[in-house]
């Protein structure tokens, strides 16, 4: 299909040093900072497969919008600089972003703590994928050779972002401060019944970068809601790309880059129109002004950083009569993936029984906690975790490091439906995660929040 041996990128830096010079005399800013940011183009040149969505049965047709792998790189006053990568991607898994952070490490000295990934879940992206195709994407071998050559050039944007973004570095300062913003709706509500409980998180937690002189060097936004208002064959950022464009539409010059929070539960309803995702993107960029024009609490100190992988226990997998006798009442997506257990089972002679799941906490001494949190976790993560460790001064975000499955919570995980076991019948999962999943998750977090609190 792809006649040409065009690269399936554009090699388009978008913007190199944005620093303002104004300080050049000064080492560090007020709070002993320095900052860089750097944005790439990730957009494809050529016809490539779109992910997210199982429907889709031919690649993309065009681009509606460019998309992004954009990085923020921040040096506290203890010399360490840690560094944040996000993107306009979907169904990252630790296949695309460990070598991202191995490269880091090698070349940039970022130790793996000290940088983390977040995808906006954004579902008119390609898809990208070292590895095993899920068959829920039919592709031939030419489309294959595009996905492949896409992903090798989307590791190596993720590299140069980060390594433009250390390059940058310059004195700054950091604000944080939240809003809220009413795009998020509990989507099982709309798919599964209206009785059950309408569990979001609308909080819009903001990070605000400035050089010396005052202006504007990039803002980090976060929100938890899927990347679906739209759902064709164009590539876009969805409502979170055009949010991002309109903050850096009303800010020349600065960067602005999406977290995807803890909304595998929600959804911006209604959608399927360009328009009501561009409306979704002009709320939160509304609510990201009302933070900008509000008192942020300036961020002071060291970054504490941690990162590790817990196992995340499954349900007892089924045994082999079990998924016999299951071959003979399924049908679909779930079938394939009972004939897959079996040949897995006649492989290995045994099913996956837990899944490495990655957990990242970044301190800003008593003013900030940023807990990343793997897979596509849902809202009751983000409120227990803000209840816990304070409303105010806790910023939880989902799709990190390694997007792989559904993380439901416990209650999600008796109510059931795709997000609460449903959606486990693709990889080689044996089926739902145990009831334990929650405790072990935020004892987790609670470990490494303890471990990079300030020793007083
Ligand atoms: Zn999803």
């Amino acid at each position: 299909m792809s006649r040409n041996r065009r690269p399936a990128f554009q090699f388009v830096v978008v913007l190199a040093a944005l620093l303002s010079g104004l300080a050049a005399a000064q080492t560090q800013g007020p709070g002993g900072w320095k900052a860089g940011v750097a944005k790439v183009a990730i957009t494809p040149v050529e016809p490539i497969w779109m992910a997210g969505f199982g429907f889709r049965n031919h690649p993309s047709e065009g681009v509606r919008e460019p998309i992004y792998i954009k990085a923020l790189a921040l040096q506290d006053n203890t010399g360490a600089t840690s560094v944040l990568v996000t993107a306009d991607m979907v169904d990252t898994s630790r296949a695309i972003w460990e070598p991202v952070a191995e490269r880091c490490e090698k070349q940039f000295g970022i130790p793996r703590a000290r940088i983390v990934f977040n995808e906006a879940h954004n579902h008119s992206a390609p898809l990208v994928r070292r590895g095993k195709i899920p068959s829920i994407y039919p592709l031939d071998s030419a489309q294959l050779a595009v996905v492949e050559r896409y992903t090798s050039g989307v590791i190596d944007k993720a590299v140069e972002a980060a390594g433009r973004a250390i390059q940058n570095l310059a004195p700054a300062t950091l604000a944080f401060g939240q809003g809220l913003a009413g795009i998020a709706v509990n989507r099982r509500r709309a798919s599964m019944k209206r009785s059950l409980p309408g569990v979001i998180d609308q909080d819009v937690p903001v990070l605000r970068v400035c050089n010396t002189g005052g202006g504007l060097v990039a803002i980090v936004v976060g929100y938890a809601c899927h990347a679906t208002a739209l759902s064709d064959y164009q590539v876009s950022g969805d409502w979170p790309g055009y949010a991002q464009a309109e903050v850096e539409k009303a800010h020349q010059g600065a960067v602005t880059m999406f977290v995807q929070g803890c909304g595998a539960d929600a959804n911006a309803l209604p959608r399927r129109t360009v328009e009501l995702a561009q409306n979704y993107g002009r709320i939160l960029a509304a609510a990201v002004d009302g933070v900008l024009q509000s008192k942020m609490t300036p961020l002071t100190g060291a970054i504490n950083a941690a990162f590790e992988r817990v196992d995340v226990p499954f349900r007892k997998a089924p045994s082999r009569e079990e998924l016999r006798k299951a071959l003979d009442n399924t049908t679909g997506f779930d079938r394939q993936h009972v004939e897959r257990l079996l040949r897995l089972l006649d492989r290995d002679g045994k099913l996956m029984d837990h899944y490495p799941y990655p957990v990242q906490v970044w301190q800003f001494g008593h003013a900030l906690k940023m807990i990343f949190l793997g897979g596509e976790v849902v809202s009751d993560y983000a409120l227990r975790l803000k209840a816990q460790y304070g409303w105010e001064t806790t910023w939880v975000a989902g799709y990190s490091n390694d997007i792989f499955a559904y993380i439901p919570s416990l209650r999600v995980l008796k109510e059931g439906g795709y997000e609460g076991g449903g959606a486990m019948n693709q990889e080689d999962y044996p089926g739902p995660f145990h009831p334990a999943i929650e405790e072990v998750i935020v004892d987790e977090v609670n470990a490494l929040v303890q471990r990079t609190g300030l020793k007083e």
